[in-house]
């Protein structure tokens, strides 16, 4: 991976340090930034507080609650590197890293519990374990603090993903705020999500009635340029709609942006996972258009050696994310499919 000295990844150099959020809040100086060492079960969970000038909403952006998708805490980088804090109408709070353990042991979940810290709000995760109670946790604070929450994802390790969003739906003004935010957004698709088994973050948040969506961007196992700038320039479109920081102009004219400006909308998906483990020898893309009948994905499993297809089971659908490395686990997941009417 080729970097040129402008991209490498470069946290903002900051003159305040704080040890809780409270303490920024209450004694930072307005158009500054400070970092925040906040500390959960002997964990260090680093936050970054920009105080704009003028007052305006908080909005929370966090990254690598899954420790495999880096391409987010690029972006916040990026985010805090670019902003100007005397020119922002609000304050952000910006968590690079939300997951630390798993980002240190190249996870997925962390290594504490092996417990997906995005699905500890539903009804199947035991509460006593360490993701559940970071989860409650991180969600607390967030409620606490914040107006509005981007949360970033990517492919990780074994996925890829088209750029879509996912919006937590469980509470009418939020949801109708959080779509709001997202009307400049270029996307292929945004899937609306209810709470109904998931469990994730942002349909806890939502239901305190804070907006929250969740933007995917990159995968196959490495950060690269393109999904981090999506996210980059995203953020500051959603931060322009909220009427928090001014985007540039130039960021609403790309081709990118005018071709993707009315993005799919998906209310339900089928999950697909390998029942066969091997190699993979063929895969359709992320964002493509698929038919009932179509292949989707196949294995080279072993010790068989021979080739297993994932058809396509629903009438119409838009691949919103695939399974991209060539190690394939029986079980693992393979297809995530929104389903078109
Ligand atoms: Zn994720």
């Amino acid at each position: 991976m080729q970097q040129s000295p402008s991209e490498t990844p470069c946290f903002a150099a900051t003159h305040y340090v704080f040890d809780n959020l409270e303490e920024a809040f209450a004694q930072q100086p307005v158009a500054t930034v400070s970092r925040i060492n906040e500390t959960y079960e002997e964990q260090s969970i680093i936050l970054f507080l920009v105080k704009g000038y003028e007052t305006g909403p908080t909005v929370w952006i966090q990254a690598a609650l899954h420790g495999d998708e880096h391409d987010g805490i690029v972006a916040c980088a990026r985010l805090l590197a670019d902003i100007s804090p005397e020119e922002l109408r609000g304050n952000l709070i910006v968590c690079p890293v939300t997951n630390p353990t798993a980002l240190l042991a190249g996870t997925n979940a962390s290594p504490l519990d092996g417990v997906n810290l995005n699905r500890v709000f539903g009804q199947n995760v035991d509460p006593a374990s360490y993701s559940s109670r970071y989860g409650q946790w991180l969600a607390d604070h967030i409620t606490k603090h914040a107006d509005f929450l981007i949360d970033l994802h990517g492919g990780g390790r074994w996925l890829d993903v088209c750029p879509f969003a996912m919006v937590a739906s469980d509470h009418d003004g939020a949801f109708n705020r959080s779509m709001a935010a997202l009307s400049q957004v270029p996307l292929t698709a945004t899937f609306i999500c209810h709470d109904e088994a998931k469990g994730m973050l942002i349909n806890e948040v939502c239901k305190n009635g804070i907006p929250a969506v969740l933007l995917e961007s990159g995968g196959g196992n490495r950060w690269t340029d393109t999904a981090v700038h999506a996210h980059f320039h995203n953020i500051r479109l959603i931060l322009d709609q909220l009427g928090a920081y001014t985007a540039d102009p130039q960021q609403k004219e790309s081709e990118t942006y005018r071709a993707n400006c009315k993005p799919l909308q998906i209310r339900e998906i089928a999950e697909l996972r390998f029942l066969k483990s091997g190699i993979l020898t063929f895969s359709r893309q992320a964002g493509d258009i698929v038919r009932q009948g179509e292949e989707l994905i196949r294995v080279l499993s072993y010790p068989e050696l021979e080739e297993h297809s994932i058809i396509c089971p629903i009438a119409h659908g838009v691949i919103l994310s695939i399974h991209a490395a060539s190690t394939v686990h029986n079980g693992g997941y393979a297809v995530m499919l929104g389903k078109l009417t």
